[in-house]
Formats: C-alpha cells, sequence, structure tokens
C-alpha cells in the first residue's frame, strides 16, 4: 500500500524548528562551526565529553535546571540539577582515581537505568577512562565475552546481577580488578576486589579536575554483533560529542525548555549516545525510566512528565498500536511536540498511527553502533515520506554503492538499491574494532565506509531501506549474531549443531530461532526442546536467548563446513532456495 507524503505547511511546528531549511543548514554546515561552539577544557587542556555535557552548564545559569529526571521502577524518582550532577561525577571518578584506574582503562557497566549508572558514564568519561555499558538482560556467556574482549579493569554493577552472572565468571577474567556495587551495602563484605560503591561516593571528593583530554582519546567502547565470529568493540572518542550535540540539534531539534526521554538501555549504543549524551550536551532535562516496556505506564510517563521530545523504537511503537483507542483520547499529550524512532525499519502504517492515535507523525531515522549518532533522518521541518530513513545530517554524506572488481561505484540512478554507504569524516566515527584492525579495515573501501545495510535513494534524496546484506538479527531492536547463539547452544552436550537465524515476526521484527541436529543416541522431543530453550536463556540472557527451537537431522551446510543460515531462512518462509551450487549434499 501505497503511503502519501505526511506535509508541513510552515507554522506546522510548534517552535521554530532549528532546522528550518535543509538546503541552507546543510550548505553553510561545517564541522569546524560546531566546534566552535564548545568551550573547552578550561586552560587549553582540550576536549572532554564529560566537562561539555555536564561542568560546563553546572558554571553557568543551567546550575539548578534539572539533568537527570530518573524514574524507579517502583514510583520513586531521583531529580539530580546540573550542578549536584558535576558534583556526583567528580565524586565517582575520584573512586576511580582511588582504586588506580586511569586513562584508557575500561570501566563496564552492567546495572538496570538507575542513577548511578548515568553517573558512572560521566564520572568514567572524565577520569579520561573508557565507559562501555553492558545490557543487564544479558546472560553470563555474552557479559563474559564483551568483559574478556573489552579488557573490562572495573565493572559497576549490582549485587543480584554480580552474584547471580558474573562471579562465577571471575576466574576467568584476570583482568578485571575491581567490581562495585552499586547496592552494596557500606559494611557488608563483598569479597576480593568487590566494593560497596555508596560508601566510596561517601569518602570520594567532590571536587575534580578533568584531566587534559585529546578529541581523540578513547571514550566509549559498544559492542556490536557481525555476521560471523563473537562481538566486536567498536571504539568512540571525545569528539563524537560534536555529533551527538549536532543530531541533537537538527534532528531531535531540542530546545532549552524540552524534557527528552530516550526509551533505549545505555547497553545499545541509543541509550549511550542519546540517552545520555545529546540531551545533557543541550543542557536539558533527561528523562531515565528504569522499567521496561509497558503501554500504560509510557503514555502516563509522557503525560505526567511532560515529556516534549520522544525518541523510541518501532518495537515499542508497535507495541502500542495494539492497544484498543486511541491513546491520546486517555492521556494529556499535549506536552509532545515531536516522536522519534530507531533501530529496526518503521512501518509506514506505524509513522500515519503516530498522526493519528498520539496527535504526532513518528520520525524514523537510521545509524549504527559504528556511527556513532544518527546519519540519516526525517527532520521536524521536512515532509515525512512514511517508510522512509529520511535524508542524510548536516555534515554527512551518504549514497548507494555497489561493490564491483573496479571497486566501489556510486548508483546515481533513484530506486536501484545497493549497499549504504558514508564518506568516513563525521566525528563520531568508529575508530576500530577493538583488537581487530583487519575487520576495521574490511568496513572502508574507496574512501567509503560500508554499512553493510541494503538501501535506495529516491529521485527527492530520501533513504529508503532495503534490508541487511549479512545474517544478522535484529529483535526488539536488538542486533544478535547468530554465532554467538550458535556457539553458546552448542555447549550443551546434547547438540552436534545449530544454525540460528531471525524469523519475522509483527511486533519484535524478527525472533531468534535455531535449528539443531543432535548428537548420535540423543532423540528430539518436547523435552529436550524446552531444556534447550532454558539452556539458552540461562546462558545468553533472554534478550538473546532463541524463543523457537526446531531439531533437523541434519543442517545445510556449504562443501567449506559453514552452516547454511540463508537456506534455513529460505525454507522456513517458503521461499525459493536461491544459489545452493555450494550445497553439501544432504541426506
Ligand atoms: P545497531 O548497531 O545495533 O544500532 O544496529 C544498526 C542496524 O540497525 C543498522 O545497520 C540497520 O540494519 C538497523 N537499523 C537502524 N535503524 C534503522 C532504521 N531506521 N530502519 C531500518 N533499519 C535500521
Amino acid at each position: 500500500m501505497h503511503y502519501a507524503p505526511i506535509l508541513k505547511p510552515a507554522g506546522a511546528c510548534r517552535v521554530p524548528p532549528q532546522l528550518a531549511d535543509y538546503e541552507t543548514v546543510c550548505r553553510e554546515f561545517s564541522w569546524e562551526q560546531v566546534r566552535a561552539g564548545f568551550a573547552g577544557l578550561p586552560n587549553g587542556a582540550g576536549f572532554n565529553l564529560a566537562h561539555e555535557a555536564v561542568d560546563r552548564h553546572a558554571a553557568s545559569a543551567l546550575r539548578e535546571h534539572v539533568a537527570l529526571h530518573c524514574l524507579g521502577r517502583d514510583g520513586a524518582s531521583t531529580v539530580l540539577t546540573y550542578g549536584e550532577l558535576r558534583v556526583q561525577t567528580n565524586r565517582f571518578a575520584n573512586v576511580l582515581r582511588g582504586l588506580g584506574v586511569g586513562r584508557g582503562d575500561r570501566v563496564f557497566a552492567l546495572t538496570g537505568r538507575v542513577p548511578a549508572l548515568y553517573i558512572a558514564a560521566l564520572g568514567t568519561l572524565k577520569k579520561t577512562s573508557v565507559f562501555c555499558p553492558l545490557f543487564s538482560a544479558f546472560g553470563p556467556e555474552p557479559i563474559y565475552q564483551r568483559l574478556q574482549r573489552g579488557d573490562a579493569r572495573v565493572l559497576v554493577t549490582t549485587s543480584e546481577l554480580y552474584h547471580g552472572k558474573v562471579a562465577p565468571l571471575r576466574d576467568r577474567l584476570p583482568s578485571l580488578q575491581h567490581v562495585l556495587l552499586v547496592d552494596g551495602l557500606p559494611m557488608e563484605t563483598h569479597g576480593p576486589g568487590v566494593a560497596s560503591l555508596p560508601a566510596l561516593m561517601d569518602a570520594a571528593s567532590p571536587d575534580f579536575t578533568i584531566p587534559p583530554t585529546a578529541p581523540e582519546d578513547m571514550a566509549l567502547l559498544h559492542f556490536t554483533s557481525g555476521t560471523t565470529g563473537m562481538p566486536k568493540g567498536a571504539v568512540h572518542v571525545h569528539e563524537a560529542a560534536l555529533m551527538h550535540y549536532a543530531t541533537g540539534r537538527y534532528v531531535l531539534d531540542l530546545h532549552p525548555d524540552d524534557v527528552f526521554w530516550c526509551t533505549a538501555d545505555p547497553g545499545w549504543v541509543t541509550g549511550t549516545s542519546y540517552g545520555i549524551l545529546a540531551p545533557l550536551l543541550h543542557g536539558v532535562t533527561n528523562l531515565v525510566d528504569e522499567a521496561d516496556f509497558d503501554a500504560e505506564r509510557w503514555l502516563r510517563t509522557l503525560a505526567e512528565k511532560r515529556v516534549s521530545v520522544w525518541y523510541t523504537a518501532p518495537t515499542a511503537i508497535r507495541r502500542l498500536m495494539r492497544l484498543p483507542g486511541e491513546p491520546r483520547s486517555r492521556f494529556d499529550l499535549s506536552a509532545l511536540r515531536l516522536i522519534h524512532s530507531v533501530g529496526e525499519p518503521l512501518n509506514p502504517e506505524a509513522v500515519v498511527w503516530g498522526e493519528r492515535a498520539l496527535g504526532l507523525p513518528i520520525h524514523d531515522n537510521w545509524w549504527q553502533t559504528e556511527t556513532g549518532g544518527i546519519m540519516i533522518a526525517n527532520f521536524a521541518s521536512m515532509e515525512i515520506r512514511p517508510g522512509s530513513m529520511g535524508r542524510p545530517v548536516p555534515g554527512v554524506e551518504a549514497a548507494v554503492v555497489r561493490r564491483t572488481p573496479r571497486g566501489v561505484e556510486v548508483v546515481d540512478a533513484p530506486g536501484v538499491e545497493g549497499e549504504l554507504a558514508l564518506r568516513p569524516g563525521w566525528p563520531s566515527m568508529f575508530r576500530g574494532y577493538l583488537h581487530e584492525e583487519e575487520r576495521y579495515r574490511r568496513c572502508f573501501a574507496d574512501g567509503w565506509y560500508l554499512t553493510g545495510d541494503l538501501a535506495r535513494r529516491d529521485a527527492g534524496g530520501y533513504f529508503w531501506f532495503v534490508g541487511r546484506s549479512g545474517d544478522i538479527i535484529k529483535t526488539a531492536g536488538h542486533m544478535v549474531g547468530p554465532f554467538e547463539v550458535e556457539s553458546a547452544l552448542m555447549e550443551h552436550p546434547a547438540v552436534a549443531e545449530a544454525g540460528v537465524i531471525g524469523k519475522p515476526d509483527p511486533v519484535i521484527g524478527e525472533l531468534v530461532k535455531a535449528f539443531i541436529s543432535l548428537k548420535p543416541g540423543m532423540e528430539p522431543g518436547e523435552a529436550l526442546r524446552r531444556e534447550l530453550l532454558g539452556f539458552g536463556r540461562k546462558r545468553l540472557g533472554s534478550a538473546v536467548a532463541p524463543k523457537e527451537i526446531e531439531f533437523q537431522r541434519h543442517l545445510p551446510r556449504t562443501r567449506s563446513g559453514k552452516i547454511m543460515r540463508r537456506l534455513l531462512k529460505a525454507r522456513e518462509l517458503g521461499l525459493p532456495a536461491g544459489d545452493t551450487s555450494t550445497l553439501e549434499r544432504e541426506d
């Protein structure tokens, strides 16, 4: 079905949009100009993300302005002004200093969305250490892979998560020296290398001078999944702040009085770039909700907290679409000015539903862990073409390309599919995959960064998502690498081989489905299927584990021994098998 463009006549925006005229802003845009808007550290000591996000405002008229408004799962809430956030993050930086944690050392976090997580993130950046957030619904295996690959030195977590998931891994993580429990009671004994964070924070000084920081110093490490191999750690630097700021301005359209809510967890890149950094760089109030998705709670939060700019994801929107009636008839959404979505394709009907049921269309945008910030977007002032990701952000050059034996060729013609490519040079571009130089190098060719996504561009310059070029799975907006899931399943004594695919699902986009062949002598059956589902959940956590398991006598393999996930998927969907010339004979 074709959806008509949603036009935005002049004056349709309640406040004048930061990007009034796309062409003019793009033409006049330069990163130097954005850079010039930041003061940098005092005395020319460089450029530090946390200074720009917190201390700069704490030293200004924004000192008493609310920086973080954190809603607890149980209904309690914590409010921190920019002045208070400055003190708390100073204390955290001093805690790290006291532990001898320094420049470039990796500080991981594995907690829910509690204030300590946000304080730890910004305090770590102040100390010029590297912040690496993990999703708390990960099971022990994904946690181990990331802590180990990221050379974790410090882990900020809760008692429950530590004892349940991390303590049994400790012997295999020799570089993990300090575990800081956000709920650790001061007088409790926590075991060697485990301490109460509140006790350390209380004892730490509220004053901290940020050490010299180079814009290219490593600031953040975000793990992302690949088609092959284990997760890779994308390295981001302090200068990424320029991108967070520019997109906060031109895409999110932040204005000083906004209450901004990004529903993503900092364990995924959106939850850090936009759930922590962009709003704070703009000095606005950043709302955080510890609780997981709950339609009624979310709509109540939008209404009662007077959220003006909301950044969420297609899975959540599709869940809201299932509610009977139209939310705006039950909730006062009058403060809401703009809705944005990212993470997976946003169905055109969701864009239109937003307009009807929430009173505003939904603005889709596109980016990925490697890009560190939004690259392609629908803008407040511009027509929305439902189903399109929008147009490149000012300062970003995007193209549809083809890889040919002669090199990368740009596809100029509108409507032709190819790989989405970006011209390197934007400030939040990842600077490497940690310890995997070759893997990083392979992402670039002929002056382009190749995103691995397939797209087309229309004659008006809008980009349309077509699909991913690999076997990567997007489930509820989260990237899951099939290899990681297969590896965990193969550790079960009954499993001979496993092939994992994303099976289309109307709400969560794709669900993780595993095909399993069993070792000789093992019989498939309901009890074993359940056991394997439980095994997967225990190992991988609910965010990553397969939701469906199917037994097969043999899995299709290439002659070189690789499981043909593509064929498993085609069969699952009842589609033609495609090229099977490399298929080994199946019995
Ligand atoms: P991640 O690195 O986990 O943030 O995932 C990035 C990937 O999510 C992209 O490469 C796309 O495949 C997908 N993605 C993100 N945003 C969108 C969008 N607006 N439309 C379609 N796919 C998206």
